[in-house]
Formats: C-alpha cells, sequence, structure tokens
C-alpha cells in the first residue's frame, strides 16, 4: 500500500497513510530495527523506532552534562527540546534542535547511557505522547519495548519478537564491527544481558509480553522467515477487519 504522504503536526514527520498500527517489542537484539523496517517497507507503512527516540535524548543529556539520575531534569529538557523523526525508506533519523544526531545513536557511550535515562517516567510520558501522535493516522510499523503495552495497546498487530540471548549479543556485535567499532564479544552479551534486566526490570514502561501479542522466536529463522511471519498476521488483521 503505497499511500500519499501527508505532514503531521506535531512533531515534524512525513506519515505514510494506511491502515493498521503494528506494534513490536522484544529485548536489545532481536533484530526489531530490520525486521520492523523490511516490514513497513514491504507494506509501504511508516517506520518508527522508539528506541532511536530515548537515544537522541540520552545523548543529549550527556552532552548538556544532565545528570542521567535526574529524573525532574531530565523530564524538564524532553519537554523543552523539539524532536524531529524521519523515516527516510528505512532509514530512522532523528534531529534534536535542529541538530541531526542519526548518526551517533548507537555509539557504545549512547548504549550505556540511554538504560538510565529510559527508567524515568517523566522521560517516557513525553516520549510516549510523541509516538501516540506520530501513529494516530496508522499505517505504522512501531517497535520499542512498551508499544504493545503503553503506547498503542489497542495496535491492531502486536508482536513479541525475542531469541537467544547469545545469538542476539552475535548480532549487535557484528553490527558494531561492520561500523568499525572494536569491542569483544563477551563485552557486548553482558552490556546486553544487563540493558534486558533494566528493561525487565523498571518501574515504568517495562518489556513484557501482553497476552494478546504474539510470540515471534527469531532462534534459527533467517530474517526472511521472521517477516514474512509477521506479514502473514498484518493479512490476516486485514482479512478480519474488512469482513467485519
Ligand atoms: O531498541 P534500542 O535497543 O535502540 O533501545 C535503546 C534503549 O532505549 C533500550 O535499551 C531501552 O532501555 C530504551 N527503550 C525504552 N522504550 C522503548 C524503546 C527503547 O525504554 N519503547
Amino acid at each position: 500500500m503505497e499511500g500519499d504522504r501527508c505532514l503531521s503536526k506535531e512533531p515534524n514527520i512525513v506519515m505514510g497513510k494506511g491502515r493498521l498500527r503494528v506494534a513490536i517489542d522484544g529485548p536489545a537484539g532481536a533484530g526489531k530495527s530490520t525486521v520492523a523496517r523490511t516490514v513497513a517497507k514491504k507494506l509501504g507503512y511508516t517506520y518508527l523506532d522508539t528506541g532511536a527516540m530515548y537515544r537522541a535524548l540520552a545523548l543529549t543529556a550527556v552532552t548538556r552534562r544532565i545528570p542521567l539520575d535526574d529524573p525532574l531534569l531530565l523530564g524538564e529538557m524532553a519537554r523543552s527540546i523539539q524532536m524531529t523523526v524521519r523515516d527516510d525508506n528505512g532509514l530512522f533519523r532523528v534531529w534534536v534542535d535542529g541538530q541531526e544526531l542519526t548518526g551517533r545513536l548507537r555509539d557504545p557511550g549512547t548504549d550505556k547511557a540511554v538504560k538510565l535515562l529510559a527508567m524515568h517516567r517523566p522521560v517516557r510520558e513525553v516520549l510516549v505522547d510523541i509516538q501516540r501522535s506520530l501513529a494516530k493516522e496508522g499505517g505504522v510499523v512501531m517497535e520499542g519495548r512498551d508499544i504493545t503495552s503503553v503506547v498503542l495497546p489497542d495496535a491492531e498487530v502486536k508482536i513479541f519478537l525475542t531469541g537467544d540471548v547469545r545469538e542476539r549479543a552475535r548480532r549487535r556485535w557484528q553490527e558494531l564491527r561492520a561500523k568499525g567499532v572494536k569491542i569483544h564479544w563477551e563485552e557486548v552479551l553482558e552490556e546486553l544481558i544487563q540493558r534486558d534486566r533494566k528493561d525487565l526490570e523498571r518501574e515504568w514502561g517495562k518489556l513484557v509480553r501482553v497476552p494478546d501479542a504474539h510470540l515471534v522466536d527469531t532462534t534459527g529463522k533467517t530474517q526472511d522467515e521472521v517477516v514474512a511471519e509477521i506479514l502473514k498476521l498484518c493479512e490476516e488483521k486485514e482479512i478480519a477487519l474488512h469482513n467485519r
């Protein structure tokens, strides 16, 4: 469905038109980004990477020397900045106050900062509001940790994407190496385990599998197989909605 494109009022994003809201949650390194991006492309939907939005705020906080354990200051920062996001043909780009941060969002330093920033309710409330407004016209594939539970609990298609932790760490390590980052595999595994723990245990917006989310386990599957599985669920939902 290659819809007309229109500009939403707030915040700045070029939205694709379409019906379904596809919400994908899962732990780090499960392949959510690649899968969500591909599904969005195939459906002509807009791809929304909410992790990149948390990363952009974390990077901004570090740059502005705002302590990552101060929820009030972080919430104030989140409310005061202008965040602009765009799905640029599968590349999810983020600007903060006019400065593009896209290329720096996956640096190991941001990995460390984001899990601390994401714990705070005032920060999450700001991003959840923005994310809901981005999805309000439908035709989106949004991925993160709390999309099926908090951001879009009434999404038409809900997926919990997971996989073996060692396989997830290997994927993340390969991704970093491809970017020229020199890091040991064990370090990536340890970082991932810590991030999983923080995502599962935090008080607000923690990673949960809601009862009506489809479980998709990526272990031993190719990316094409996972994408096909999700597209099938979308197709079934479209048919069910059509016949209603
Ligand atoms: O998906 P990604 O690994 O880029 O997310 C980075 C971090 O942002 C996660 O480890 C998590 O702490 C946080 N996050 C979140 N809620 C989301 C998306 C990401 O707390 N919806």
